[in-house]
């Protein structure tokens, strides 16, 4: 049999979850950021053996999509008891709090830390270390090193993975048939897709003087904190990285139709902010995560975290957290011409474009913000008749 280099997911479909990389057992694959700002695997086909065990995971991460029965999942709003944890964390330090009883029992934690210019998944198996990991850091997070610190420790311990949908899904992909596969508990956010490289790369050289970004957002506020002079300060509300998260004209074009959009999916638990009416009015000021339990390892990892819970139906937060199910984001030009764009714009100009600030003085940029707030109106109403629809099977069942 003549032997071929493994297919592997092209730019389009590449969610950057890594899996290919990890599943390679001869170091052929590898990591790269390309020019829009994303992280994809670059195959060195000379080590390539051709077993083809990246191509195999990485066909299979699309088992792993989920489905929306409402009946075979449970939301919760849940907070953590520590008000320490709470305070440090993007809602109501689920993950935190979760992340301290699995480390307190002498296992270990794959979770996302940011060193204040790029996001990578890092091991934790101390509390101290936990803090690491809180916070939404609104950016890609290279997820590459993951697998042979989640191979090496499911041998010894439970290994805890927190992660966006697509990520999960190439851990699962990846040891789905590993001899101790009932260790690994997974995680996964509510997730509305992750912005190129390029909006943090442009803010950065923009503003040598922030040593650092430490944070993306308080609890209810999208506003960044940057150390300058050894000290945080709250950087101004108009700042690349969040315009350009929040305008999602950059995102990884899987984002723009995300496959991992389910009320019900392979991870144990998805979490997200639980925003609107369904939190506890006397709550709400300190945060509240919306926590999904899948499996009966979720409901374990739910009881066994030190966090005051309470039930929730369905139809209560579907309507303020649509991403939940509905993953269709109104993709306009400017994504196809992000490269371009980046070259040959200036710092000033490519801001205007992807945070949205183009005012009707820039015509190209404010007749596509116009356009992108007209497309988004009708998939909002899309994901409204498609949620009623759901919450209606639901009820017939
Ligand atoms: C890119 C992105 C988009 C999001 N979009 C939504 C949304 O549309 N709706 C919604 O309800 N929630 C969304 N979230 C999740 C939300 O911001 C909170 O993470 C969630 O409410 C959990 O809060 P927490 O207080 O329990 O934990 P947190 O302190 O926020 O920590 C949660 C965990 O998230 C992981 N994490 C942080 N950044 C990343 C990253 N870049 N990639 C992968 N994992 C990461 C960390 O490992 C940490 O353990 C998003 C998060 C990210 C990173």
């Amino acid at each position: 049999m003549t032997k071929r280099l493994p297919q592997l997911a092209d730019k389009h479909d590449c969610t950057g979850c890594m899996a290919c990389v990890g599943a390679c057992r001869v170091g052929a694959l590898t990591m790269q950021m390309r020019v829009d700002g994303h992280g994809y695997p670059s195959l060195d086909a000379k080590k390539c053996v051709n077993c083809l065990s990246c191509e195999n995971v990485c066909q299979s991460i699309k088992r792993f999509k989920g489905c929306n029965d409402l009946n075979l999942s449970k939301p919760y709003a849940v907070w953590a008891n520590d008000d320490q944890l709470r305070f440090y964390s993007t809602s109501g330090g689920f993950a935190a709090a979760v992340s301290k009883s699995v480390v307190e029992k002498g296992d270990g934690v794959v979770g996302v830390s940011f060193d204040g210019r790029k996001a990578s998944h890092i091991f934790v198996e101390n509390v101290d270390d936990i803090k690491q990991l809180q916070g939404s850091k609104y950016v890609w997070s290279d997820a590459s090193a993951a697998y042979q610190i989640i191979s090496d420790n499911l041998f010894k311990r439970r290994v805890l993975f927190i992660g966006t949908g697509c990520q999960v899904a190439g851990v699962l992909s990846c040891f789905t048939n590993h001899p101790n596969r009932e260790r690994l508990y997974t995680i996964d956010l509510i997730c509305g897709g992750v912005p190129s490289d390029l909006l943090m790369e442009i803010y950065r050289k923009e503003h040598p003087e922030i040593e650092a970004i430490s944070s993306f957002r308080t609890k209810r506020i999208y506003e960044m904190k940057g150390i300058i002079d050894g000290e945080e300060i709250v950087l101004p509300k108009k700042s690349l990285p969040l315009m350009g998260f929040c305008a999602e004209q950059t995102m990884r074009y899987i984002c723009y139709d995300c496959p991992f959009s389910f009320a019900h999916r392979h991870s144990d638990i998805t979490i997200g902010d639980l925003w609107g009416e369904s939190a506890p009015v006397e709550q709400r000021e300190k945060g509240v995560s919306l926590v999904i339990a899948h499996t009966k390892k979720g409901r374990q990892l739910i009881q066994e975290a030190d966090v005051t819970i309470r039930t929730l139906e369905w139809r209560d937060i579907l309507a303020s957290n649509k991403r939940l199910v509905y993953g269709h984001t109104p993709m306009t030009c400017l994504r196809k011409n992000l490269v371009y764009n980046y070259i040959r714009k200036d710092a000033t100009a490519f801001a205007r474009l992807y945070g949205f600030t183009s005012s009707p003085k820039h015509i190209g940029g404010f007749i596509m913000r116009v356009w992108y707030y007209l497309r988004r109106k009708v998939e909002e109403k899309k994901s409204r008749i498609a949620i009623s629809k759901l919450l209606s099977k639901s009820a017939n069942k």
